[in-house]
């Protein structure tokens, strides 16, 4: 009998036995023996990842990094081990004055997974994704190694470059630029190159203040034209969307949402001191945009932020929630575009989406990096189906845009079939040959961000 292992997305695997090493050795040893038996290999973080990478499709190992909970704090770097979870180091680096600038909403994942998906999240508006944010990586590999690999070593074997979008974030399909380095490739390769044991992360210091607001608007024109002024702002670091449906979800649990409210934002902008002309400016702001400006939200403190930072959390948990009870699979998109070309995807979404799904669906997320999540809410399989459909033709035009079909979640299982639309078939092979390099069996992550080599009879 094996294990079932699932993930946020629904998508469930099942693993012949679940590994879980204590020590790089240890680790090593496993993968030479898998290399060795052909035994494929699944690694495992927290299991928030919402596209099925940890879940195996062809059984063989899941493989736990859950014994690797090393966690050291020095001005400027935290050493963290892989099974980490993403809430302790920030407290951790809290406790120092400092802060690890990667956000991604679900802090439950590990840290291990926030790198294998080059996570990002809000505040990645002003910081970027993870991999900005790695200084060393220790990986073991399938032929039974493990190295530490630092910032500025290069990858050692040939590769053919490939383009890479002019979006903020991306996270589809190998990062292989002309001389990537190891820690560059690692990061986002979706547990398909390397097991990730331990990194070194960059930490800042913390902003003296921070200024935190939910912004209500009456209508959703108001609202994005209030994103193109706002995105200039100097040190915003969060520019974050919620749409009518969203809100409408979120009044369940929030009964001062105002009741005009049609859309909002939230943001967050770090400050040298609260005494300068902060506030004043955001309340000339909300006058100049047609935003709610009584009704809106602000807050100075660590507290304020908090609430606002679960009141964003508890989007996603709720509609995650809504497609499970009516028994379907979450259907969520992860598409960015260029900045310029924000309003053209927005407006695809919505005229298609109104269209196809009328009532059953929202739209919110990080649109300051034109990156925002569509949920489709499924309430039977036609929907889940029609969704599908759907998602493939949004991917279409996300790449049409110059656009990434996967910003952060990674592509995992559920969205494999998405690569080949923005690659073409040498630049495929280009990543496939990477792939061999590192895992010439191709047993590591099997059937997650590329379909099998047919050649091996995978
Ligand atoms: C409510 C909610 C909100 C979310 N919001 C965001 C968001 O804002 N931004 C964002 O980026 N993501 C978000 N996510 C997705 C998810 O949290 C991230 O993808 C996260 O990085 C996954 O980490 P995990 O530890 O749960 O990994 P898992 O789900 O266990 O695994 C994810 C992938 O990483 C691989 N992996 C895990 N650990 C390692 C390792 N040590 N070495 C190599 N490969 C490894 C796995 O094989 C798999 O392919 C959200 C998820 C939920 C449920």
């Amino acid at each position: 009998m094996g294990v079932v292992i699932e993930d946020a997305s629904g998508i469930r695997g099942e693993a012949e036995r679940v590994v879980a090493p204590s020590s790089p050795e240890e680790a090593a040893a496993l993968l030479r023996e898998a290399d060795e038996t052909r035994t494929p290999v699944t690694v495992s973080g927290a299991g928030t990842g919402v596209v099925g990478g940890r879940c195996p499709s062809s059984g063989g190992w899941s493989f736990s990094l859950e014994k690797f909970q090393r966690l050291e704090i020095e001005t400027g770097v935290a050493r963290v081990g892989a099974g980490v979870l993403l809430r302790d180091v920030m407290a951790a680096a809290q406790k120092t004055g400092q802060f690890y600038a990667p956000d991604p909403t679900e802090w439950s994942s590990t840290i291990g997974g926030n790198i294998a998906t080059n996570a990002s999240g809000s505040r990645s508006f002003r910081y970027g994704a993870t991999r900005r944010h790695v200084r060393a990586l220790t990986v073991a590999r399938m032929d039974g190694t493990v190295r530490t690999y630092r910032r500025g070593e290069l990858v050692d074997f040939p590769y053919t470059p490939l383009p890479v979008p002019r979006t903020t974030k991306n996270t589809a399909g190998y990062f292989l630029p002309p001389g990537v380095e190891w820690v560059d490739l690692f990061c986002g390769s979706d547990g398909t190159l390397g097991v990730v044991l331990e990194a070194e992360l960059l930490l800042l210091p913390q902003p003296k203040a921070i200024l935190s607001g939910v912004v209500f608007f009456p209508d959703d024109e108001l609202t994005l034209a209030a994103v193109e002024g706002w995105r200039a702002i100097a040190q915003l670091r969060m520019l974050e969307y919620l749409d009518a449906p969203s809100l409408e979800f979120l009044r369940a649990r929030y009964n001062d949402i105002p009741r005009e409210a049609q859309a909002a934002l939230l943001v967050e902008q770090e400050l040298d001191g609260l005494e300068g002309d902060a506030v004043d400016e955001w309340l000339e702001r909300l006058d100049e945009t047609g935003a709610l400006g009584e009704a809106s939200w602000f807050g100075e403190t660590a507290a304020d932020r908090e609430r606002f930072r679960l009141f964003r959390h508890t989007l996603p948990e709720l509609v995650n929630d809504h497609v499970r009870k009516n028994g379907c699979e979450k259907l969520s998109s992860d598409f960015a575009v260029p900045l310029e070309r924000n309003g053209e995807m927005l407006a695809f979404y919505k005229e298609t989406l109104g269209r196809l799904f009328p009532g059953k669906y929202t739209i919110f997320g990080h649109i300051g990096d034109a990156h925002v999540h569509v949920n489709v809410l499924s309430e039977t399989v036609q929907d889940f189906e029609a969704g599908k459909a759907w998602m493939l033709e949004a991917a279409k035009q996300s790449v049409a845009l110059g656009g990434t079909v996967s910003a952060e979640h990674g592509l995992g299982k559920r969205k494999v079939h998405f690569l080949p639309l923005m690659y073409t078939a040498e630049q495929m092979d280009s990543m496939k040959n990477v792939k061999r390099n590192c895992d010439p069996h191709w047993l590591l992550g099997r059937d997650t961000m590329l379909v099998g080599d047919s050649s091996l009879g995978v």
